[in-house]
């Protein structure tokens, strides 16, 4: 049996219950075979694939806290600490009912390959919690964030591990987190990312991700001979990645014509008034039909069915395994050919898979979707300097960023024989500089 085959076999066995981290490590893995395959001996040797599989810590812990009724309430917290090869562990924390180990695990392994792409000294982590913030006072998200802290401050640190927001963690929260691990440290330190402008947080962290996924898509069109000005774009979502990335989409020359929220899709022939669109969904945290009511030539259809819009390109930006194989047959029919994931794993493989076998080009989230983690490690650079940089500064620290994730993805897939298939090398680009940090650092 490969060495591949074995560790994922190894790692169903050993860790039962654990669907979405399996189904991630095999994914990695089976891109990896390349690479590895090459140097099996040595990293077998080292013990690598077992070491780079098993988080180095996972913390978990009770977090009760007092409703507004009196009552008690218990939720599960964890920290993930996956791998801190190439710096401190960084990762969001992700407050939803559906939080458990499994899902956190698959996330900090992804994060371990994303972080190391960005090129910047930051590890992989994820945490979070089965609490959630919809329908909850402000005096109960903060009773929860303060216990939440209370525990996790003896893990965290700005040298140490430096979470984020992710789902459900947004300012008011990391506010809250911050103000308790002050609390309770005595340390003002840039422990979290994504704060507030007035206590450390950085200028274009907001609109990072979306920007940086149209920084990456240009370069990858550029490098194929085509260019963005004057393609016709469809983005899915209506949140804070897809209006950021419709934002610079259009700052660049192309025409956005349909968005989303997970009631329905809004098309625009003339193109997407943003303004507007952030009226609606920043300011009054409405639905997306609400733009028709205010651009009456546009139109509005309940559900599903934003990837049978015709376009050139195609920015999912909402969720998970929102783009199925059907969706990217009716993508390809229409005309559309790129594609760059905003979203984390909005293709499911299948898709995936029929965008990479038609010869569109892929972008996958890992790396298309890295400006914002990458952002947040500009945060933590101006927290460890006391000093603030200008959004300009900011901003084009994020391009170049990007720039060089494509180089060096475009790069891996080049020497692995796999030109052009941007998901295999944006997993070997990752793991090489990891691997290499683990090797260097012994049986650690
Ligand atoms: P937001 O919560 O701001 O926006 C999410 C958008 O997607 C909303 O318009 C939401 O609609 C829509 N949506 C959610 N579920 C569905 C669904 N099932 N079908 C259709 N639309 C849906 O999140 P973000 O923009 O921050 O994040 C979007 C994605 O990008 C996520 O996968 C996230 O993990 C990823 N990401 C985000 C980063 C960031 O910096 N923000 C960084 C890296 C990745 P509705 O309002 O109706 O729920």
């Amino acid at each position: 049996m490969s060495y591949v085959d074995e560790i994922y076999t190894r790692v169903v066995e050993q860790n039962p219950g654990e669907p979405e981290f399996h189904q991630a490590v095999k994914e990695v893995l089976d891109s990896l075979r390349l690479v590895i395959d090459a140097n099996e001996e040595i990293y077998r040797n080292a013990a690598l694939l077992e070491r780079l599989v098993e988080p180095e810590r996972i913390i978990s812990f009770r977090i009760p806290w007092v409703d507004d009724a009196g009552k008690v309430q218990v939720n599960k917290g964890y920290r993930v600490q996956f791998n801190s090869a190439i710096g401190p562990y960084k990762g969001g924390l992700r407050l939803h009912p559906s939080v458990n180990q499994s899902i956190l695990k698959f996330l900090g392994f992804e994060q371990v390959f994303k972080n190391s792409l960005t090129g910047l000294p930051i590890g992989g982590g994820k945490g979070g919690s089965n609490f959630d913030p919809k329908g909850k006072s402000n005096r109960e998200v903060m009773a929860f964030c303060q216990s939440f802290m209370t525990e996790l401050s003896k893990y965290i640190g700005a040298d140490q591990d430096v979470p984020a927001g992710d789902i459900g963690v947004g300012g008011r929260e990391i506010g809250y987190l911050y103000g308790q691990y002050k609390r309770m440290t005595g340390l003002y330190e840039g422990v979290l990312t994504g704060k507030g402008l007035t206590y450390g947080g950085s200028l274009a962290r907001t609109q990072a991700t979306g920007y940086g996924l149209v920084y990456i898509l240009d370069e990858m069109l550029k490098h194929n001979g085509k260019e963005l000005a004057g393609k016709t774009v469809v983005i899915s979502g209506s949140g804070n990645v897809a209006i950021y990335a419709t934002e610079k989409a259009q700052q660049l020359g192309a025409k956005v014509v349909a968005l989303s929220d997970s009631n329905g899709y809004i098309y625009d022939k003339d193109g997407i008034k943003l303004d507007i669109v952030k009226q609606i969904k920043e300011v009054r945290r409405g639905r997306i039909k609400e733009y028709v009511k205010e651009v009456p030539t546009a139109v509005y259809t309940e559900g599903k069915g934003i990837w049978t819009v015709p376009c050139d390109i195609a920015l999912p930006c909402a969720t998970q395994n929102e783009l199925n194989l059907e969706d990217a047959k009716s993508l390809k029919s229409n005309g559309c050919f790129a594609v760059a994931e905003g979203a984390n794993m909005p293709s499911t493989r299948e898709a995936t898979d029929f965008f990479l076998e038609n010869g569109m080009l892929f972008m996958p989230g890992k790396a298309a979707n890295a400006g914002g983690v990458a952002t947040s490690a500009l945060e933590m650079s101006q927290n460890s300097q006391r000093l603030s940089w200008t959004f300009e500064e900011v901003d084009a620290k994020l391009k170049d960023i990007m720039v060089n994730i494509y180089a060096k993805t475009a790069d891996a897939a080049k020497r692995y024989g796999v030109e052009g298939n941007y998901v295999a090398g944006a997993n070997i680009a990752g793991f090489e500089k990891v691997a290499e940090a683990m090797m260097a650092q012994g049986v650690v």
